[in-house]
């Protein structure tokens, strides 16, 4: 059991490359394509901490290994561990910016939620993460990199555990920093590596239109989750300024093109936001929107976690709550209401927000789909 080595020297993490890329690099510097495929066992199945770990691999390949890359690009600054299995942790990027990761127990495993950026641009009014304009995106080695240390924390703890789910749903627009979702997806799901299943994994997104239909074309079976949040454009543009860019129509005809292509569901996100889009005629609206791709559809209503510079928004009460959910069922649509179990750290995907920011305690809850 070797413990995680920490480092925020500024060269690249090896983590960022593909399988195909780290052959290609291999191959470049004067080595075969077996030497690329030992190292990627060293990394994603023995997960060592250092090149020199790597026994079987030339020295002076190692040497160009160490000159060129670094394993680990995080330093681990914080992890809360809450009562309930959740796990927070808090970690350093190489220019000192930091980002949060969330752990998960599941009924059917282990999930994490990955953060895409620092901050985020798209300044939906009623998030926390979105408080910080985007400073910049995440490498798909920082990305990637999340994902090795909450396995590490289970080897580390010599457990016979394994990371299982992905979600994109921590701080940041993953398909404004498209180029890295994508190779990081492609690491993980790597069958040689750590081979987290693409239906293991769901990206949400605000919903841009033009990197939907992209995501599209790769042929990765992904679950997509769409930040719906509005069953029409007055409400939804009233609170993600996006739709002015990417209004329903243009949204609903990319979802469209993306379930042609790839015969997957779409989930759409829905914040039950008081006196704003929770009343009964708001869910009729939105049994309309979705008549068309009913058994397609999956919707989960959630409960809105405070954010104090938010003070304008508060939760729908749980009658309310309760009404909307008869209307979608009574009308045909998929449903599930995420229940909330409240927790003592402060963790919940897409509550996060960078350290710097003041911390909203009341934001301190974690939801988890349950089924009614
Ligand atoms: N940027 C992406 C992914 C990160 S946000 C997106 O918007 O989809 C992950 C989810 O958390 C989104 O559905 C987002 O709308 C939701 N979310 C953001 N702020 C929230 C809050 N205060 N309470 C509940 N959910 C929130
Ligand atoms: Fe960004 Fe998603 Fe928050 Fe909107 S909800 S500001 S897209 S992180």
């Amino acid at each position: 059991m070797t413990k995680t080595i920490q480092t925020n020297e500024t060269k690249p993490s090896i983590y960022g490359l593909t399988r195909d890329q780290l052959i290609d690099w291999s191959i470049d510097n004067g080595a075969k394509k077996f030497r690329a495929t030992q190292i990627w066992d060293w990394l994603y199945k023995k997960r060592v901490e250092t090149f020199e770990d790597m026994t079987n691999i030339p020295k002076d390949f190692i040497e160009k290994l160490n000159a060129a890359f670094v394993i680990n690009p995080l330093i681990q600054r914080l992890v809360q561990e809450s009562k309930d299995g959740t796990v927070k942790y808090l970690f350093e990027l190489p220019d000192k910016m930091l980002v949060e990761t969330v752990l998960m127990r599941q009924k059917y495993g282990f999930s994490v939620c990955v953060t895409t950026q620092v901050g985020c641009n798209i300044g939906c009014t009623f998030c926390a993460s979105g408080l910080i304009k985007k400073q910049r995106d995440l490498t798909a080695g920082e990305i990637t990199a999340q994902i090795m240390l909450v396995q590490k924390y289970f080897d580390e703890r010599g457990l016979d555990e394994r990371v299982s789910h992905v979600v994109v749903m921590g701080i940041g627009e993953p398909f404004d920093n498209y180029e890295n979702l994508i190779k990081f997806i492609k690491t993980i799901n790597d069958d040689h590596g750590l081979a987290i299943g693409a239906r293991h994994i769901t990206v949400s997104t605000s919903g841009l239109a033009n990197k939907i239909k992209e995501f599209a074309g790769t042929g990765l079976q992904i679950n997509l989750a769409i930040s719906l949040h509005a069953p029409n454009n007055d409400v939804r543009t009233s609170i993600m300024r996006i739709n002015r860019q990417f209004p329903i129509e243009t949204l609903f005809e990319a979802i469209n093109y993306y379930l042609d292509k790839t015969n997957r569901r779409v989930t759409f996100e829905y914040i039950m936001l008081r006196g704003v889009n929770d009343k009964p005629e708001h869910a009729r609206e939105l049994v309309a929107l979705l008549k068309d791709m009913r058994k397609l559809a999956y919707v989960n209503l959630i409960p809105y976690n405070p954010v104090s510079e938010h003070d304008q928004y508060s939760r729908s009460t749980k009658e309310d709550v309760l009404k909307f959910y008869d209307v979608l069922k009574k009308g045909g649509v998929n449903c599930v209401i995420r229940q909330e179990h409240g927790t003592d750290i402060d963790a919940a995907c897409g509550q996060l927000r960078s350290n710097t920011m003041k911390k909203d305690k009341a934001a301190a809850r974690v939801t988890k789909p349950v089924t009614v």
